[in-house]
């Protein structure tokens, strides 16, 4: 137990000992929550508890995974293979598995993706003809449900039985079908885990206690199902912090808080004070802005480390200028500490995945190796590599691959069995596939080989916009990205994407913009013309090396460079990109926030100031030793950007640094003290600095005056630069 104990201060330990039997530990964040909890897990385990007996639910696999680490380094690995530990979808669907006769299931029943549920529903409301939106249905269903409410429950709480006839037949229709195809949805999942476990609840029945991390982000049905994991006994350990909840667009309720005291009026609270992860500074600037929301109850986080250095505001020309920024100040920040941080020391936190593109782009172009998290990488991003596709074969119709890929994406009702006859006989042929293609548009059957007239209608539209989309570049004046919208119409991707993939489709637009912007980066003015010949015989042969060409080429060369990061052993220092969401619970030397502007952080689709808010807390107070924010005066669509309003007011601007992250040596000390590593010496630290200087002035002046040749690249004019940057600086000198 000693051990277990060793190193924490007394309110952890208190928390870790306890013997109440429901334990709430409410604290800020890098308090030690997680800690905390994980060494309560161990504690347990050396009074004798069995590890079967323990359930621990986190609110990501990755967090479960670390979890695991933290207690196997207590308990050993076979202690911890038998602990219940996991999401609360994982642990709920372990239960129906083993359980599945009880919960009325057959053993094996799997699981219905968001993709399965939308295809379900638009069939069901196409059959019966109902004036209802499949993805707003879907959403609707969930949120009923993640609530705990049922379809029998929600049609009682209507006024009328008849009300909401479509949207309730609908609901039946597709729980119906569901059960019919042997599927659960992630909703499901839970609900029928709270209904095993309350008419069954002999299959908890050895369950001791139920530990929960992350509290405030559980949502009603979440609650539910903690309460009934833990129902013989009634032991539960809750660790959360209010002022962290960034999850209640997914039904979160920090009244469950309130809650839990209610039902277990034994519950003891225990709070946690000091701050272990970050210096004085970052807290500060963190404390400045969580106060904003005057309606939370007044929480002091207190520094356990020095002050160390200030938090650093930059705004550059351009989104393009902000990644290029940020590549080269990871650089520079390794330099001038004297290679005191690693890559995997760096983490560039964005408010959501698309704005990672340009980020990434500048890490490939300065060769910084690096992971996303919380997102596919951009090129391997379904509606990415969909476009380029079709660009593919527009700028080469010889491209088969690509053609192949396409022929039945989104569907044209080109079957599998058709598409592979197709290839093997241009195989045969020795032609291209696009050929073949051609004919079917004219004959339903070739040489013995024959398609369905479904079929070959689906074959006539695809070559007919592909011949399209060749003649509207050849017409004239289209550029890269007024082919890529053309395209994007041409296949109806909006429509598409959304019945794929309603719970992402938002996000997955916001890539093909991104993709947008880049393509007008490299579009020049003239338009992008094609091989003449490919387009009157149908049959490329070698194109012109034309802007679409490079473009193409580019591309190609950056999703090699991915596959290449992502098969990299996973043991190589990579700076971490992440979306603000997946960086719960996880901490950093040195923490990048992009893309502080008003309709970026707080987010122009969220209504919830006060949670984009937390939002930008949690991502600062990731930071151990190093914050930098940063905002374009112009974003990736050459719009002009404000200053985050959580950011521009006076109580966090005078947090920052009042120029660019010229650390001194007593920042690099205070770096190392709060990372725990050893200072590099005064010397080494002195002599990179020297180095640095000079290269560094080249590139961004300290007095926020713009180089030339910035100014022309970026398309923003020295006096835009200038007083972008004059107006944060006038700001910050008015209140210092
Ligand atoms: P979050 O709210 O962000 O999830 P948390 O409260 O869960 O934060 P932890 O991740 O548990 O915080 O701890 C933050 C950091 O502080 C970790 O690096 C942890 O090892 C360290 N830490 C926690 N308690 C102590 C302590 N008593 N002594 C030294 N370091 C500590
Ligand atoms: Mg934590």
């Amino acid at each position: 137990m000693d051990e277990v104990v060793a190193g924490l201060n007394d309110a952890q330990r208190a928390a870790v000992t306890s013997d109440a039997d429901v334990l709430q530990v409410l604290a800020p964040p890098g308090s030690g929550k997680t800690k905390t909890l994980t060494a309560r897990v161990a504690a347990l385990l050396a009074r004798g508890i069995k590890p079967w007996s323990i359930i621990v639910c986190t609110f990501t696999i990755k967090a479960a995974m670390e979890m695991s680490e933290r207690i196997e380094a207590f308990v050993g690995k076979e202690a911890r293979e038998k602990l219940r530990i996991g999401t609360f979808h994982r642990i709920a669907l372990g239960y129906l598995r083993r359980n599945n006769e009880k919960a009325g299931l057959n053993s094996k029943v799997g699981v219905a993706d968001m993709t399965d549920s939308i295809a379900i529903l638009k069939r069901i409301i196409k059959e019966n003809k109902y004036d209802l939106d499949p993805n707003d249905t879907a959403g609707k269903i969930s949120r009923q449900k993640s609530k705990g409410i049922e379809l029998e429950e929600y049609i009682q709480s209507l006024k009328k039985p008849t009300e909401q006839r479509e949207f309730v037949e609908t609901w039946r229709e597709y729980q119906q079908a569901l059960i019919t195809s042997n599927l659960l949805d992630f909703d499901d999942i839970l609900l029928r885990c709270v209904s095993l476990l309350r008419a069954h609840p002999d299959c908890v029945a050895g369950i001791d206690t139920v530990l929960v991390d992350e509290f405030q982000d559980t949502n009603g049905i979440q609650y539910q199902l903690m309460a009934l994991f833990a129902q013989h006994a009634n032991r539960i350990t809750i660790v959360g912090d209010p002022d962290q909840c960034i999850y209640s667009w997914r039904s979160a309720e920090v009244k469950n808080l309130g809650m839990m005291r209610e039902k277990w009026s034994s519950t003891i609270t225990i709070n946690l004070e000091e701050n272990y992860r970050s210096t004085g500074a970052i807290l500060h600037v963190a404390q400045q802005l969580i106060e904003q929301d005057e309606a939370r109850p007044p929480k002091k986080l207190q520094a356990t480390h020095e002050i160390g250095h200030r938090p650093v505001l930059r705004r550059l020309p351009t989104a393009r200028d902000e990644a290029e920024w940020i590549a080269t100040e990871i650089k520079r920040t390794q330099a001038l500490t004297a290679d005191l941080l690693e890559h995997s020391d760096f983490a560039i936190l964005v408010r959501s995945a698309a704005l990672s593109r340009s980020v990434e782009g500048a890490l490939k172009k300065h060769h910084i190796p690096y992971r996303m998290v919380g997102g596919v990488k951009f090129y391997d991003r379904f509606e990415i590599k969909l476009i380029l596709d079709y660009l593919r074969v527009i700028n080469h119709t010889s491209h088969s691959e690509a053609l192949g890929r396409i022929m039945n994406v989104p569907p044209r009702r080109i079957g599998e069995k058709t598409m592979d006859s197709l290839r093997d006989r241009a195989q045969k042929e020795n032609r291209s596939l696009w050929s073949l293609l051609n004919k079917f548009t004219i004959h339903d059957s070739i040489g013995g080989l024959k398609v369905s007239s479904a079929a070959q209608n689906g074959l006539k539209q695809l070559v007919s916009l592909i011949r399209s989309c060749q003649k509207q570049l050849n017409s004239g004046n289209a550029t890269i990205p007024e082919l890529i919208e053309f395209v994007v119409k041409g296949i109806d991707l909006k429509t598409y994407l959304k019945a794929k993939y309603s719970d992402t489709c938002e996000g997955r637009l916001g890539n093909v913009d991104e993709l947008l912007a880049q393509a007008a980066e490299v579009s020049s003015s003239f338009p992008v013309a094609i091989d003449e010949e490919s387009v009157l015989t149908q049959e490329s042969s070698d194109v012109v090396e034309s802007p679409l060409t490079a473009f193409l080429a580019d591309a190609a060369l950056a999703s090699a460079t991915d596959v290449r990061n992502a098969e990299e052993n996973v043991s190589a220092s990579l700076v971490t990109i992440s979306t603000i969401h997946a960086a719960k619970g996880l901490e950093w030397p040195a923490v990048f926030v992009p893309a502080c502007y008003d309709g970026s952080i707080p987010h122009s689709r969220s209504e919830n100031t006060d949670e984009e808010r937390r939002l930008l807390y949690v991502a600062m107070t990731r930071a151990k030793g190093l914050l930098s924010l940063s905002c374009p005066i112009q974003d990736s669509h050459q719009q002009q950007t404000t200053l985050s309003s959580f950011i521009s007011g006076s109580d966090v601007m005078e947090c920052f640094a009042d120029r660019g992250p010229n650390l001194r040596f007593s920042d690099v000390q205070a770096l190392s003290r709060v990372i725990h590593r050893e200072c590099p010496q005064e010397r080494d630290v002195w002599s990179s600095s020297k180095t640095l200087e000079r290269d560094q002035d080249d590139y961004w002046p300290t007095d926020g005056s713009v180089p030339e040749k910035l100014g022309e690249e970026s398309g923003v004019s020295s006096e835009e630069y200038t007083s972008g940057f004059a107006s944060v600086r006038t700001q910050m000198n008015s209140i210092m």
